[in-house]
C-alpha cells in the first residue's frame, strides 16, 4: 500500500524519546521551551508556545485575539473543519471566503468584496484565518493590506506549510499576521506524533497564548492581582484549558526539526518528477505563485474537463490498486454540521468546483523512485 503521507522517523528522532522517558520530566520539563526556542528561531519570530495540536493552537489564538459571543470569524472552505471550529468554540460565528481555483487559497478578490459589502452591512469579521493549502502561502501581504483597512486581525493556519518560505521568508515569521499555527500530526511537514505551536511578535498574546494554554493560570507576579503568599502560589486569572505538549512529543519535535529542509527539499523534488510526468494529460497542478516556495505537505492535482464520476472513478481505482489517493478537502460549508448553521450548496462557487475536481496523491519523504512510478502509471492509465 502507497499512503498519501506518512511521517518519516528515524534512530535519532527515537533516541531522542527514549532520553526523555529516562529523564526526570515527561511533561512541564526543558524539552517544550527548548521546542519553542528552535522553532521560534526557525522561523524569525520572538514567540513560540507549544500546544497538544494545531487545533488547541487555532482555539487559543482566536480567545488570546477576544474572540468570543457575537464576533465574526472567516478562514477559507478548502481547509480542515479544524480552521472553522475555532471559531465556534468561542461562541462566535463563522463564515467562509471563496477560494481561487487555481492555487486553491483563499481569494484575496473574493475577500475585498465581501469586506466591502460587510462594512456596509455593519458585519465585519473581527479575525481572519487564511489556510497555507498543500503548504504554499495564502497571499499574505494584500491580506494583511486588508486588514488594517477593515480593522481585522489574522491567524495563518500554516498546518501545511512549516519549511515554507513566502517573499524569500519562512512562513510563521508573522510580518503579515498576528498568529500564526503549525501542525505536527504525523501526516504534515515534520511531527511531534500529536502537537501544535502558536507563534507570534506579541510578547503580551505569547503570555496570553502560554496561559490559556494551562487553565488560565499564571506564576508571574507581575500578572497576579495582589502579592504572593508564598514559593507554592499562583494564580488562575482567566479560563484556560490544558493544552500542553508533553517533553516526550517536544524531543521527538526538536529532532524532526533538524531535518525539515531536507523534507521539503526532497518534497519539491518529488514534485518536480510528477509535474514532468503529467505534462501531456488532463490534469493540473495547484498553481505556484513566484512570491512562494511551497513546503509540499500534499500533493494536489485537478482533473479537469472530467465529468464528476470519471473523477471519483480515478481515486477509487487508484485505491483498488493500493494507492491511497485521497481528496483535500471536502468544503467545510456542506458538512452537516455546518449545512444545520445555514450554510448551502451553492455558497462558494469555485470551492465546491474544487471539491468536483481536486484529488491528492501520494507524496513523503520516503517515498521511492518505484513507488513514484507506480502511482503515475496507475494514474495515466485511468485518467
Ligand atoms: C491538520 C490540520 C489542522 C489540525 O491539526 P491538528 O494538529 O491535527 O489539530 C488544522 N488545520 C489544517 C489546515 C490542517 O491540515
Amino acid at each position: 500500500m502507497i499512503p498519501y503521507g506518512k511521517q518519516s522517523i528515524n534512530q535519532s528522532d527515537i533516541n531522542a524519546v527514549i532520553e526523555v522517558l529516562q529523564s526526570d520530566w515527561l511533561t512541564q520539563g526543558p524539552k517544550v521551551p527548548a521546542f519553542e526556542k528552535a522553532i521560534a528561531d526557525y522561523c524569525s519570530v520572538n514567540h513560540a508556545v507549544a500546544v497538544n495540536s494545531a487545533t488547541s493552537a487555532l482555539h487559543i489564538a482566536c480567545l488570546a485575539l477576544g474572540v468570543g459571543k457575537n464576533d465574526l470569524v472567516w478562514t477559507s472552505p478548502i481547509s480542515f473543519v479544524a480552521s472553522a471550529n475555532c471559531a465556534l468554540y468561542c461562541g462566535a460565528n463563522i463564515d467562509f471566503v471563496d477560494i481561487n481555483l487555481a492555487t486553491g487559497n483563499m481569494s484575496v478578490d473574493s475577500l475585498s468584496k465581501k469586506l466591502a459589502d460587510a462594512e456596509e452591512k455593519d458585519n465585519l469579521p473581527k479575525v481572519v484565518i487564511p489556510v497555507h493549502l498543500a503548504g504554499q502561502s495564502c497571499d499574505m501581504k494584500s491580506i494583511n493590506e486588508l486588514s488594517k483597512r477593515y480593522g481585522f486581525k489574522i491567524i495563518e493556519d500554516a498546518s501545511h506549510a512549516i519549511g515554507a518560505k513566502y517573499l524569500d521568508k519562512p512562513v510563521g515569521n508573522c510580518e503579515f499576521s498576528d498568529i500564526c499555527v503549525f501542525s505536527f500530526h504525523p501526516v504534515k511537514i515534520i511531527t511531534s506524533a500529536e502537537g501544535g505551536m502558536a507563534v507570534t511578535k506579541d510578547v503580551n498574546l505569547a503570555k496570553q497564548l502560554k496561559r490559556l494554554r494551562s487553565h488560565g493560570i499564571t506564576a508571574d507576579p507581575t500578572e497576579m492581582t495582589e502579592p504572593s503568599h508564598g514559593p507554592w502560589y499562583y494564580q488562575q486569572i482567566e479560563l484556560g484549558f490544558n493544552y500542553r505538549m508533553t517533553d516526550l512529543q517536544a524531543a521527538l519535535g526538536l529532532s524532526q526539526l533538524n531535518k525539515l529542509d531536507e523534507f521539503v527539499a526532497k518534497r519539491n523534488d518529488l514534485i518536480i518528477y510528477y509535474n514532468n510526468a503529467f505534462k501531456d494529460l488532463p490534469i493540473t497542478q495547484l498553481q505556484q505563485e513566484k512570491e512562494c516556495y511551497s513546503s509540499y505537505h500534499l500533493y494536489i492535482i485537478r482533473l479537469t474537463n472530467i465529468d464528476k464520476e470519471h473523477h471519483k472513478n480515478v481515486i477509487c481505482q487508484l485505491r483498488k490498486q493500493g494507492i491511497m489517493s485521497h481528496l483535500h478537502y471536502i468544503p467545510i460549508h456542506l458538512q452537516p454540521y455546518y449545512k444545520d448553521l445555514g450554510f448551502a450548496l451553492g455558497d462558494f462557487p469555485n470551492a465546491e468546483r474544487y471539491y468536483d475536481e481536486a484529488m491528492t496523491i501520494p507524496l513523503y519523504p520516503t517515498m521511492t523512485n518505484s513507488d513514484q512510478l507506480e502511482v503515475i502509471s496507475n494514474l495515466v492509465q485511468y485518467v
